[in-house]
């Protein structure tokens, strides 16, 4: 198969050249950090530099990182354990209509647990505000849950500004922020939020599938998810992960060192709009996206699992909304009260450094030629 024209860095990133090396290093090193012996002392003492990696990136101290297996451990971590910590609170959460299903599947489980959810909706472009979290606030409410980046439209929400409004409130309400597509994409640095809790995964940054971490602030007393060993100063246990998690810290230092790669991604991105709003007049853009990488547009009346099956019979891999959809409208397009045509024709886009102009030309060519050959419920 040739190489694909791959739009859908934020469903996954390739793996980068550093974090298999990394990895492919540390699987022939096979020591269990937690032996007492040589090997495992070299394990754990790799394991501990990849820790301080990165603390090094989320700006915090390398006690507040604790390793896990992808972003949707951590979310559920903070959450179940999150509002366990503050039950004596109340049994209220608070978090946005717009959330991954890693968050809003959590909430809906803890609702069938007696908790109380209040579903923030965005306005029309994607957006919410801290006013909508603090009027939402109650004596009862014991955590708050906000994205970083949206991972369909690539609105970036003001969450350090939440989590002041919120804390001067009530200092009291937990806050966790999803963020997956945020880590290394923004700023300022994630430990710098002022967040209790916050999820970010491997995966979206070109570390292999299979390893996350959960940035848990000093002081926040969150009990584990996983019981065991002990591993992770007794946080979360299972054997580390050490291939993977000394793959995660390549992977950082890789992006790190890439200083362009942000003016990279958002330039490439700027590109393909332009280009694209020129070939296909009928295209919306839902959403340019504030985070580098990401964008929505719509090809209104079209179906977007179609335009996503032709554009991949061309070798062009784009999504029809988050990759956990499968095949249902957006639940974030839904809450920005898009037209349905809207809804069903929306596809996502996302970029890294290295998408090139002559990919994006091709993806413009494959987008229009299915506008123009494709049926569609609007004359
Ligand atoms: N949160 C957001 C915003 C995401 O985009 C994703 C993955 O797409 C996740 C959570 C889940 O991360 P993981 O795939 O590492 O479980």
């Amino acid at each position: 198969m040739d190489k694909p024209i791959y739009f859908d860095y934020a469903a996954t990133a390739p793996v980068r050249r550093e974090a298999l090396e990394a990895m492919i290093q540390v699987l022939g090193q096979f020591g269990n950090p937690s032996s007492r012996y040589a090997y495992g002392r070299e394990a754990a003492a790799r394991v501990k530099a990849d820790r301080e990696t990165v603390a090094q990136a989320l700006d915090c101290d390398p006690s507040e990182v604790c390793f896990t297996s992808c972003g949707t451990e951590s979310d559920n971590w903070a959450l179940r354990r999150g509002v366990e910590l503050n039950r004596r609170k109340g049994k209220h959460i608070i978090t946005t209509a717009m959330e991954h299903a890693a968050v809003l599947e959590t909430c809906r489980d803890l609702e069938r647990q007696g908790y109380e959810v209040t579903r923030l909706k965005p306005n029309r472009a994607g957006r919410i505000t801290a006013e909508q979290v603090t009027a939402a606030l109650r004596p009862d409410t014991a955590l708050v849950s906000m994205m970083l980046v949206n991972n369909e439209t690539g609105v970036v929400l003001p969450v350090r500004e939440c989590v002041e409004a919120v804390k001067a409130v009530d200092a009291s309400v937990l806050f966790h922020c999803d963020a997956v597509q945020g880590f290394l994409k923004t700023q300022p640095p994630l430990g710098k939020l002022g967040a209790d809790l916050v999820a970010v995964s491997g995966h979206k940054i070109g570390a292999p599938k299979g390893v996350g971490a959960l940035y848990i602030k000093k002081g926040v007393r969150l009990r584990p998810l996983l019981t065991g060993g002990g591993q992770e100063e007794g946080l979360r246990s299972g054997t580390e992960a050490t291939a993977q998690i000394a793959a995660f810290a390549a992977a950082v230092r890789a992006n790190l060192a890439e200083t362009d790669r942000l003016e990279r991604t958002c330039a490439i991105k700027n590109y393909t709009l332009a280009k694209l709003k020129e070939a296909v007049p009928k295209l919306e853009v839902i959403s340019p996206g504030d985070a580098p990488h990401i964008c929505a547009i719509s090809l209104p009346g079209y179906k977007s699992e179609v335009v996503v099956r032709v554009l991949g019979d061309r070798g062009v891999c784009v999504s029809s909304g988050s990759a956990c959809h499968k095949g249902k409208p957006s639940h974030v397009f839904a809450a920005m009260g898009l037209p349905r045509s809207w809804l069903d024709g929306a596809l996502r886009l996302s970029f890294s450094p290295e998408s090139t102009p002559e990919e994006a030309d091709a993806l413009v060519s494959a987008l229009k030629d299915a506008a123009e050959s494709l049926f569609t419920t609007l004359s």
